[in-house]
């Protein structure tokens, strides 16, 4: 049930990616609430919160799956901006995740307005975008997938907005030892078993581990940002419970 994800070539990285993500789009949402415990929506609400997006926004959700991130922008707008004229383009390397994402929206008053956008494409190109489109750039829970977290940073920086800001979700590095021997026994035992038992599908969630372990640590991470010519504030992140996962931060001046 192996896939020897640690032995493979990085040109190899994206096909296995995608059929990873092929084989759990259906039973994507219910394994994130498995195995966060839920606590993946307070991560995400914190996100946008934290995102603050001005009235009439325009949002690339890069990596954008299902479209959690998504969802929750065009309702803060709506909510706390009474805005009716942001916008967000999804963008995706896989389109069994993307369709997932159609699926969820295809009946609301945001596709009806055409305020949100769908197309397959690699964080790592952005071929189809132009330069300087995008007032906000997301990426949540995709970057640690990609061959080259430089290049992607370096497209988000290409296709912002002055005054634009780049914002990633990710699993990161809990330092404090003795959570850190908690967290790894969820990861290496919890994990693999609800992926076999939910989705049917252990080496999936074992590949899904291994790439956190992978990750740079959150001030490795935040220099690659600088590196792409970003403004970080501070250290440029933020650690959310105990650092499973972080909130990173770039502002293009
Ligand atoms: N952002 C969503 C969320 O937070 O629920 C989805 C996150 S999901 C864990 C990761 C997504 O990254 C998958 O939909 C996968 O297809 C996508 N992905 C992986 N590599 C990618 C790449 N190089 N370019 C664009 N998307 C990619």
């Amino acid at each position: 049930t192996h896939f020897g994800f640690k032995t493979v070539p990085s040109d190899m990285k994206e096909s296995l990616v995608r059929g990873v993500f092929s084989s759990v789009a259906s039973s994507y949402d219910v394994m994130n609430d498995a195995m966060s415990m839920g606590v993946h929506r307070l991560w995400k609400d914190h996100f946008i919160r934290k995102m603050a997006p001005q009235p009439g926004a325009k949002l690339l959700d890069v990596a954008g799956g299902t479209g959690d991130i998504t969802q929750r922008f065009l309702e803060y707008q709506d909510r706390v901006n009474g805005d009716s004229t942001s916008s967000v383009h999804m963008l995706d390397i896989n389109p069994e995740m993307l369709a997932e994402g159609e699926r969820r929206f295809a009946d609301s008053a945001w596709v009806h307005d055409g305020r949100i956008s769908f197309t397959v494409g690699n964080a790592e190109h952005l071929e189809t975008i132009s330069d300087e489109t995008f007032d906000a750039y997301s990426i949540a829970f995709g970057i640690r997938n990609c061959t080259r977290p430089e290049q992607v940073v370096r497209e988000a920086y290409r296709v912002l907005k002055p005054g634009g800001r780049f914002m990633c979700l990710e699993f990161s590095r809990v330092e404090n030892p003795v959570l850190a021997a908690i967290y790894d026994f969820h990861s290496f035992n919890v994990i693999p078993r609800l992926g076999e038992a939910i989705a049917g599908d252990r080496a999936s969630y074992e590949y899904l581990v291994e790439s956190i372990r992978k990750f740079p640590a959150q001030n490795e991470f935040a220099q690659i940002i600088r590196d792409a010519g970003f403004t970080t504030i501070g250290k440029g992140y933020e650690n959310l419970t105990f650092g499973t996962v972080a909130i990173h931060t770039g502002y293009k001046f």
